[in-house]
């Protein structure tokens, strides 16, 4: 099933700089900012700049180029938040069951506390 984007979504607003956000990291195709509502003492969302919907869109249709930065800059900020220092998680909700609340690919990384188990 093809995937539609909506370019009125909070995220893509924030990559048009018509909503401010706390910047972690941007590089050529990826953008990290703190999450607004935080769960954890550290919890950024790394977002693509491109007009995905979630990774299985992402994956078919973002160039190599995008792909790789992507990953790269996921990786750099789990250095930057808490890699040396107790551990992380990432977590990308995708859809409905998931409650994506966001429909702009978006990985969000936890540190900073003990963080459970996630799968019960
Ligand atoms: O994975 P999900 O789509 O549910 O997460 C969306 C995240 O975007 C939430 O953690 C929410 O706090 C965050 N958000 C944000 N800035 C906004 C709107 C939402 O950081 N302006």
């Amino acid at each position: 099933m093809p995937y539609s984007y909506d370019d009125q979504n909070i995220f893509a607003k924030i990559l048009r700089g018509e909503i401010p956000n706390k910047t972690v990291l941007e590089t050529d195709h990826s953008l990290a900012f703190h999450d607004i509502q935080p769960q954890a003492p550290v919890h950024v969302l790394v977002i693509p700049k491109g007009p995905y919907v979630c990774y299985d869109h992402f994956a078919q249709e973002a160039s190599d180029a995008e792909i790789l930065d992507y990953t790269r800059a996921i990786g750099e900020v789990c250095r930057m938040t808490g890699v040396e220092d107790g551990g992380f998680r990432m977590i990308a909700n995708a859809g409905e069951a998931a409650i994506q609340e966001v429909p702009h690919l978006h990985v969000h990384i936890l540190a900073g506390r003990p963080l459970g188990r996630m799968l019960q």
